[in-house]
Formats: C-alpha cells, sequence, structure tokens
C-alpha cells in the first residue's frame, strides 16, 4: 500500500512524486516510457520555472549539462520589435533544455528522493471501490501484471491522460486547438543567449539555443490550414521563415540535425481532484504551447498538489477543502495566462489597443521588460494590461509625465 501512486514521470510527475517522497510519503511512480527519452514538445522553461528548479536544488544539475542561459527575449511583431529580460533579480534567466535531458533529471531525483520508479510500466485500469479510486493495475514490458494500491493516484499522464478518461472529470473553459507548429534542430545557428520570436500575419516562429550547442526553431499557422500544409511540412516551415529574411539567411547557413516534430493541441480546464485521485500538469490544464508555459505550470501544480496531499494526511484536513484550494489558485493563477495564449494562438493582429501600446513601448526599456515577462508567465497579463499600466505606458511615450 502507498501513500501516492503518480501516473506518469515527465515534468508532473516526477516532481510531485519527488516532493512528496522527500517528506517521507512511500511513493510509486510510474511510465510506459524509459528515460532518457524525448516527447513531442519544444523546451522553454521561462524564469518561474528555474525557480522552482533552484528550490528543488537541480539547478546546479541542470547546469552541468551545459545548457545555455537564455537572458533575452526578443518580439519583432514587424512594425516593432520589443526586447527585454525575462527574470527578476532572484531568477533572471530561461534555460531550454532537451527533453531528454530535464525529463531524465527530474525521474533521477524522484527517485534518490525515496519514490519507486517504475519505467516501462503502463497503466491500463484505475482500480475503484465504492467509487473511489484506491489504485491502478498495469503491466511491465515484459508484459507482467500488477496491481498496486494507494491512498491517493495522481495522474501526471498528460494530455490523452488514462486517469483523467478513468474518473471523468468536469471539462471547462474548452477552446479547440488554434495553431499547428512543427520544430525541429539545428546546428551552427548561434542564438547569443537571446529567444527570438517573429509575428506575421497567419504565421509566426521563434528560435532559441539548447543542449550540444544546437538551436531549436518552431513554426505554426493556424489550425484551419493543418490539413492543406501537413503533405508538405519541410516546404510550408521554410515559407514561413522566409517571411523574416535576414532569420532566413541565419538558418540556412546552419544545418538541421533531426526530422520535424509536431502538434496541434486543444485548450481546456479539467477539475482536478475527486474522491482519491488527484491531475497535475497537462491531465488537468492545457493550453497552447505557443507561450511555452506547459513545463512551469506542471512544475507549480507538482509543489502545490505535494502540499495539498500533506495537508491531507498530516495536518487531517479534509482531502476536497485541500485539493479545491489547489484548484482554485490553479485556476486564479493561469487565467489571465490561458486568454493571452490562447488570443496569441490565433495568430491573428494583437486587438488595436494592444497594438498601440506595443508601438508605445519602444525605447521604454521598463516597459519592454514588463511585457516580455508577462510572456515569460512572471507577471499577470491582467496587471501588465491594465488601464493604469498602459495609461502610464502610453503617457510616457506621448511625453506627458508618466501618472
Ligand atoms: C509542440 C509542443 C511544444 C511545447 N513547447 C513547450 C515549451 O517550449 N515550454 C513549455 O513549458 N511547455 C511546452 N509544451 C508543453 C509541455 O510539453 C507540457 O506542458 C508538459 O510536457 C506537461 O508535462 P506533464 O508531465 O504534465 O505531461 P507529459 O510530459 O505529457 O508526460 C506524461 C507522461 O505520462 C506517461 N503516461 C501516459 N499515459 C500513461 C499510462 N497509461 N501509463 C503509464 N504512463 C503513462 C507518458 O508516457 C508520459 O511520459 C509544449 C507542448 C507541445 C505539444
Amino acid at each position: 500500500m502507498f501513500d501516492a501512486i503518480v501516473v506518469g514521470a515527465r515534468c508532473a510527475g516526477s516532481p510531485v512524486a519527488m516532493l512528496l517522497a522527500r517528506r517521507g510519503y512511500k511513493v510509486l511512480v510510474v511510465d510506459r516510457a524509459r528515460f532518457p527519452s524525448d516527447t513531442i514538445s519544444t523546451h522553454m522553461v521561462h524564469p518561474q520555472g528555474v525557480s522552482a528548479l533552484q528550490r528543488w536544488g537541480l539547478l546546479d544539475r541542470l547546469l552541468a549539462t551545459g545548457c545555455p542561459a537564455i537572458d533575452t527575449y526578443v518580439f519583432d511583431f514587424g512594425p516593432v520589435t520589443i526586447t527585454g529580460m525575462p527574470g527578476t533579480e532572484a531568477s533572471p534567466v530561461a534555460y531550454a533544455p532537451r527533453r531528454t535531458v530535464l525529463d531524465k533529471l527530474l525521474v533521477d531525483a524522484a527517485a534518490e528522493a525515496g519514490a519507486e520508479v517504475r519505467e516501462g510500466f503502463t497503466v491500463e485500469e484505475a482500480l475503484f471501490e465504492n467509487g473511489r479510486v484506491t489504485g491502478v493495475r498495469g503491466h511491465d514490458r515484459e508484459g507482467n501484471d500488477s496491481t498496486e494500491k494507494a491512498r491517493i493516484v495522481i495522474g501526471a499522464d498528460g494530455r490523452h491522460s488514462f486517469v483523467a478518461e478513468s474518473v471523468q472529470p468536469e471539462q471547462y473553459n474548452e477552446k479547440p486547438a488554434l495553431l499547428a507548429g512543427y520544430y525541429s534542430y539545428w546546428s551552427d545557428v548561434p542564438m547569443n543567449s537571446r529567444f527570438e520570436t517573429f509575428v506575421r500575419p497567419n504565421r509566426g516562429f521563434a528560435a532559441w539555443p539548447t543542449n550540444d550547442g544546437w538551436t531549436l526553431v518552431v513554426a505554426g499557422w493556424p489550425f484551419s490550414e493543418f490539413e492543406a500544409n501537413k503533405a508538405d511540412i519541410e516546404g510550408n516551415f521554410l515559407q514561413t521563415i522566409e517571411t523574416v529574411p535576414e532569420f532566413a539567411e541565419r538558418l540556412r547557413a546552419g544545418k538541421r540535425e533531426d526530422k520535424f516534430y509536431g502538434a496541434a493541441v486543444a485548450n481546456y480546464f479539467r477539475t482536478p481532484f475527486g474522491p482519491g485521485w488527484a491531475l497535475v500538469g497537462d491531465a488537468g490544464y492545457n493550453r497552447d504551447f505557443i507561450t511555452a508555459q506547459g513545463i512551469s505550470d506542471a512544475f507549480r501544480d507538482a509543489e502545490q498538489v505535494a502540499d495539498a496531499v500533506d495537508a491531507w494526511i498530516s495536518e487531517e484536513r479534509p482531502f476536497d477543502e485541500v485539493m479545491a484550494e489547489y484548484q482554485k489558485e490553479r485556476d486564479a493563477q493561469v487565467m489571465a495566462m490561458f486568454e493571452f495564449t490562447t488570443m496569441l494562438a490565433t495568430l491573428e493582429p494583437p486587438p488595436e489597443q494592444m497594438q498601440q501600446l506595443l508601438g508605445a513601448m519602444q525605447g521604454n526599456q521598463e516597459a519592454m521588460n514588463g511585457f516580455t515577462r508577462v510572456a515569460a508567465g512572471m507577471t499577470s497579463p491582467a496587471e501588465f494590461f491594465s488601464e493604469e499600466n498602459a495609461g502610464r505606458i502610453m503617457a510616457a511615450a506621448a511625453g506627458s509625465p508618466a501618472s
């Protein structure tokens, strides 16, 4: 009998398993994958995700992999370019470790903390007793079946969550897939510690440095073009890059080192708890990848759910109460970013007011840093785009004293 079984051992699962095991709980974490292994995801980790790694004592391990720091973000909207710093004094930079690197580091940290890690183990049934989840049944790669029981089963099993499918949580704020995105890796495309993104009508792309001296380049178009464009991904990808000839030239000077990977994802919130179960990471909430929030969101969920489980078991607070707090905090923290992300993912021109604001930020480094921190998920869009702050930026651009 475990205190917790965690299904899925990547960005959400391994941290929640690690944090619970560090508090002395008996934890089993399983994944049908083995590690190191890749998954379809680019892997920008904004400064708040980096802060979590630091809090957990794992940042030095990441740095030891040679993953380069990213200290500047550039948003080229065509007529306007915003260049800013994404972080704070305490956590100034981002990193973009390959998932082969990051996920392995997280799995190892869970095992070191004392969690039992079973790789290559597929969960195929959630066990219920009187409407309550009590464990899982699954098999390893040799086909050996096993059944395990726990006080709570935590689904950290991603967008196609088996745990969510089994417990059928309420889904809300749903939006369909809005963007089709494809990425690959190039050598000899120097990025000089910068994340660069380019927004053009109905097209967008971004590039940033990762492990092994490679540069990740991701490009996207509206989901309405997904079917028409999928027959020629490379051609459409390169045409998108050609919308910015200077960058196309930089890319041509490099060499593509991998195939193209792609995805289009639906946007949703799920009620993340019920009798005997909880959901973390993409299993409980998914937003388009255009703002690269998923890994940091998964880290935040892992911390909040580890706290909630601890409060439930050790302080004997009611399960529903601690988990309702988790849901409330999660939703409050991400809602404005969810709206901002799903607006950007349409690749339609931003609303007129936002365009004016972007123009007014030119040359105002403080405002550009503010916008950059919004894109990095450090500052809420609601705060940055508030009438008061927008008014201050417009007034500064018009030369009148900031009110
Ligand atoms: C194209 C794309 C680009 C992205 N780019 C970024 C980015 O730059 N930055 C960012 O922060 N986020 C990005 N994201 C989002 C990010 O990938 C996710 O938010 C993140 O991976 C969520 O982590 P997770 O642990 O919840 O789920 P996952 O990483 O999906 O892990 C789920 C795990 O569960 C396991 N699993 C599933 N079912 C079972 C089962 N039945 N039994 C056993 N194991 C099971 C799977 O094998 C998998 O390892 C991107 C996503 C996509 C699709």
